[in-house]
């Protein structure tokens, strides 16, 4: 199970995810957050399904370093007809060079302003020239990942 809370969030970065969420509350973004804080063991998981290109350590959630938020669809925010089809719908086809759902492509492009504006680095912005929105539009993580994990290496080791 994915763990929720912001505050197994490294201590140098939680700030920057309660920013978002409060300015995701503010804007009245229907999102909630999926995950944070992912053990060494889950990410290896999730790596053997093909879930994820990172095992154990690679990746800036096994540090508390990265947060994903996802849909809300049962959420009054969304004229019936634009009502996404589940948590993940980005609201483009599967090249994402076309919008299938205005409202949703709109809700996660406010949602990057957001989280650049909140000083995090948004997954939304990993594309290929043409496409609209990058692979992942629901991660947010500490710019200077890498750094904060080293430094930090005490305060993470045996909190999975
Ligand atoms: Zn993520």
């Amino acid at each position: 199970m994915p763990i929720k809370s912001l505050q197994r969030l490294h201590p140098e970065y939680r700030d920057i995810e309660i920013l978002i969420s409060r300015k995701v509350r503010n804007e009245g973004l229907p999102l909630v957050v999926y995950e944070t804080k992912r053990s060494h063991k889950r990410q290896d998981e999730l790596f053997a399904r093909g879930s994820s290109k990172a095992r154990g350590g690679q990746s800036p959630h096994n540090w508390g370093l990265a947060a994903d938020r996802v849909l809300v669809p049962d959420s009054t925010f969304w004229a019936p007809k634009y009502r996404p089809k589940h948590p993940w719908d980005m609201g483009v086809d599967e090249d994402r060079t076309e919008i299938i759902n205005p409202m949703v492509f709109e809700v996660w492009k406010q949602y990057g302003r957001l989280v650049r504006d909140a000083g995090a680095r948004w997954g939304g912005l990993w594309k290929k020239p043409g496409q609209l929105i990058g692979w992942d539009p629901f991660h947010s993580q500490a710019h200077n990942w890498r750094k904060l994990k080293i430094r930090d290496g005490e305060w993470w080791n045996g909190v999975q």
